[in-house]
């Protein structure tokens, strides 16, 4: 089963997902957070609107199932807000 994204910044609603924010890289969230992009423009507009480039990178990379390495997010759950 492959499963739907909606576009962080322009909302649509799109399949196989290339580009997305993670938040284990970086400090600003508590949480993992997922924000899926529907193409390189999205996910250039984001690095534009966004302030995470703000934060210090977390390190070293945070342990536990929660954080583990996301290669693929077309099939598996995740938290985005
Ligand atoms: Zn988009």
């Amino acid at each position: 089963m492959t499963r739907s994204h909606t576009c962080y910044v322009c909302k649509k609603e799109f399949f196989n997902a290339v580009y997305w924010y993670d938040s284990l890289h970086d400090t600003k969230h508590e949480k993992r957070i997922i924000r899926p992009f529907c193409g390189p423009a999205c996910a250039n507009r984001y690095r534009e609107i966004s302030d995470e480039n703000d934060y210090p990178q977390r390190k070293p990379l945070p342990h536990g199932d929660e954080w583990r390495i996301i290669q693929d997010i077309d099939h598996i759950e995740y938290e985005t807000d």
